[in-house]
């Protein structure tokens, strides 16, 4: 029995669609329905992301390959995946499914519960770094039903490997020169074997729209470029259709058989409409699904509403725009760039739980920082979330967002898109100035003992100071040299340690002393001398 099904969950509610392949066996050879199935192989995602951007909710696809080859669409509410430890914890992991097949489809399974096959691989992040050349194959195809052909190979050839803004110049800026997209082909264009309505039809028929036959379009693309490409040359495929496919674009991994390998590959489908591989910013974002990138987004429910982010927005403000290539995607945020390895350790400062107060200096996100500059700050909320600080500004691919501004993202693994923009004036906008971080303004979460300030943004860097143990008031000895946290019994030794930990309007009593350093004060704080005599000297 070799079937293919794509079961689409959208929120808790899970529709079901089915996606007979090629080679799918007539319906009623398909003995096993209901019959309860116990199955290990690997996790597959598949990302859709209707258009344009935010015209309807996102939808995964979650489907098993299992050892026997066979590809199984698994109908999983995503509150059971919440359950068994997060979507993420599952994608391209080796697991265990258990479960019936379903009877409303071919061969679909719905599950009873999901697991890892091996318990030591729920932390593992190695697996979506990203590094060195990703060669993609973009595959051109004709529907059947459809001669006609938008754009010469060329054009592709441009959009994958050209200057700005080809998706290769876009990816080595976006992952700070990690990666490239060099050994990259265009296949095409290709006649499929069947008209459109073979491969996009309404498949579910509890849902009124079309569906994409992920399967039948997989197979007969691999089919048709395989005389012409060795497939495992290549990291990832993007399909490049010529006419519309279900309303979205899709981007994920899948692993595929070709040339006598069975192998992972990122891949998207994308739809031939202005909103589809013509506007960079959107096939930068399936892109980015194919690396494994989940969504970010507001604080606010709405999965595209960020413009800090091409997991998001995708082409942010549109105030960039190429005439050939459409809308340009905006940079991932920094925590995105961290979880794909790309953001060096000497730039990066992830706190710990040891109190820590500092001034840190900011890097704009989109350009490799010089030595002391950081792109990310990453301070713990709790468990499993914390909190990330990054300087975003029009430089290079950002010239899309909204706004220049130190930005904030709280990141929690308990939910599916982890990463959601701190927006405290609750109006639902999170690109405008409640999201912007200037000098002179202030983030406390006097709950999870969150304090950052901003102090100073010029052209060429962000003065933030943070801390995770905010007080009032706040104690400074020179003479400590042993343990701090700013109480008056283990001061900071530094003045802008303490100033850095002091909650707005606190008093700093600072004993007199020769103090190195000076500091940039834009939070209301009052700085008093801890003594009855004696002189404090700053800036020394
Ligand atoms: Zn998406």
């Amino acid at each position: 029995m070799r079937t293919y099904l794509c079961i689409v969950a959208v929120g808790l509610a899970a529709l079901v669609a089915r996606n007979a392949s090629a080679t799918d066996p007539p319906r009623d050879e398909v003995g096993d329905i209901g019959k309860a199935v116990v199955l290990s192989g690997t996790l597959e995602f598949l990302w859709g992301d209707p258009l344009p951007l935010g015209s309807g909710p996102p939808r995964v696809c979650y489907q098993l390959f299992s050892d026997d080859g066979e590809r199984w669409d698994l109908r999983v509410d995503s509150q059971r995946i919440d359950l068994a430890g997060r979507a993420w914890t599952f994608n391209r992991q080796r697991v265990v499914v258990a479960g019936h097949v379903l009877a409303d489809a071919d061969a679909g399974i719905e599950v009873e519960t999901l697991a890892l096959e091996r318990e030591s691989d729920r932390d593992d992040t190695e697996r979506f770094r990203a590094s060195g050349s990703q060669p993609y194959l973009w595959i051109l195809l004709r529907f059947g039903d459809n001669p006609s052909t938008p754009e010469q190979p060329a054009w592709f050839v441009t959009q994958a490997l050209g200057p700005h803004p080809s998706l290769d110049h876009f990816w080595r800026e976006v992952s700070l020169n990690n990666i490239d997209l060099l050994g990259s082909q265009v296949v095409g264009w290709y006649t499929l074997p069947q008209p459109r309505s073979y491969y996009v039809y309404d498949i579910d028929p509890n849902d009124p729209g079309d569906e994409v036959n992920f399967a039948r379009c997989r197979a007969d693309a691999v089919a048709l470029a395989d005389p012409d490409v060795y497939f495992p040359d290549f990291i990832g495929i993007n399909l490049c259709f010529n006419g519309v496919l279900d309303g979205a674009a899709w981007g994920g991994g899948t692993n595929i058989t070709a040339d006598g390998v069975t192998r992972w590959y990122g891949v998207t489908y994308m739809p031939g409409a202005w909103l589809g591989w013509y506007t960079q910013g959107i096939l930068a974002h399936e892109m980015g699904h194919a690396l494994g990138l989940p969504h970010s987004s507001g604080p606010y429910g709405q999965t595209y509403d960020s413009q800090w982010d091409v997991m998001s927005a995708a082409y942010g403000t549109c105030a960039q725009s190429d005439p050939t290539y459409g809308c340009l995607g905006t940079h991932t945020i920094g925590y995105h760039k961290d979880w794909l390895g790309w953001v060096p350790a000497e730039h990066r400062h992830v706190v710990g739980s040891s109190p820590e107060a500092h001034m840190l200096t900011l890097y704009d996100l989109a350009a490799p920082a010089p030595p002391g500059y950081l792109h990310y700050v990453r301070i713990p909320s709790g468990l499993n979330s914390f909190y990330t600080i990054e300087r975003r500004r029009w430089t290079g691919y950002d010239q899309n967002i909204p706004g220049e501004a130190v930005v904030m993202h709280h990141v929690d693994y308990a939910i599916d898109d982890h990463a959601r923009v701190v927006d405290p004036d609750g109006n639902g906008n999170c690109n405008d100035a409640g999201a912007q971080w200037v000098p002179g303004e202030y983030f406390y979460d006097g709950a999870k003992n969150v304090l950052v300030s901003v102090e100073l943004a010029d052209d060429t860097r962000s003065l933030v100071t943070f801390t995770n143990t905010p007080r009032s008031p706040v104690y400074v000895d020179l003479a400590n040299g042993g343990y701090e946290d700013g109480s008056s019994v283990f001061p900071w030794n530094t003045v802008y340690e303490g100033y850095s930990a002091a909650i707005p309007a606190a008093n700093v009593y600072i004993k007199p002393g020769s103090y190195p350093g000076s500091i940039f004060m834009t939070k209301p704080v009052t700085l008093r001398r801890n003594a009855t005599s004696g002189v404090v000297v700053m800036g020394q």
